[in-house]
């Protein structure tokens, strides 16, 4: 008799980042490669939004946040992300410096993790509106399990000056 397999798939939210080079491609490249993985279905990307810069001065970052359904545990995605961020050229130089791209898992079903290398939600989630307001975009409804509270609630609670909407993913890229 065959054995059927079950996956079991949970959701996930990414948040996405880059203010070095080609800002736009780094973050479709990275949509793409997460898209072709086979442990990632049923991708949703936000549009793209314009953001003043956190940490020493630099450019201003371009961010969008992503969900999805995963088959991977939480560790293993991070890894997949890191892979995604070093074939885009990341590196690590200054903390909160810039780079070509950064991924951040920001949420796992409901689940909280907290170890030395993975703390989900991601810290900052909460009191950050340039990742906010992209995942409230996609995900309104999404109860953030720490504080219990709707996406979409945590967004509207933060100021969210300077940010500006630019467009969907593939606007931008189509456009000169
Ligand atoms: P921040 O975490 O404040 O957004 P950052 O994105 O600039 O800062 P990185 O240099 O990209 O920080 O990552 C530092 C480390 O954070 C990574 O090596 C990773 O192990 C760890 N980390 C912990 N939790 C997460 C998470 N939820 N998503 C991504 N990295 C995480
Ligand atoms: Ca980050
Ligand atoms: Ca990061």
């Amino acid at each position: 008799m065959a054995i059927l397999e079950r996956t079991d798939w949970t959701a996930i939210a990414v948040a996405l980042g880059s203010n070095l080079g080609n800002c736009v491609q780094h973050l479709q490249q990275a949509i793409a490669q997460l898209a072709a993985l086979p442990s990632i279905r049923r991708l949703q990307v936000s549009p793209v939004y314009q953001t003043p810069p956190v940490g020493p001065p630099q450019p201003d970052y371009y961010n969008a946040c992503a969900i999805a359904e995963t088959c991977l545990a939480p560790h293993d995605l991070l890894q997949q992300l890191q892979a995604i961020e070093a074939a885009a050229g990341r590196e690590r130089l200054q903390h909160w410096g810039p780079r070509t791209l950064d991924l951040d898992l920001l949420l796992y079903g409901d689940r909280q993790i907290q170890t030395p290398d993975l703390t989900v939600p991601h810290p900052y989630l909460t009191q950050r509106a340039f990742v906010l307001i992209p995942l409230a975009a996609i995900a309104p409804d999404w109860v953030e399990p720490v504080t219990g509270e709707a996406i979409a609630t945590l967004a509207q609670r933060l100021d969210s000056t300077g940010i500006e909407r630019l467009g969907s993913m593939e606007a931008l890229a189509e456009s000169p």
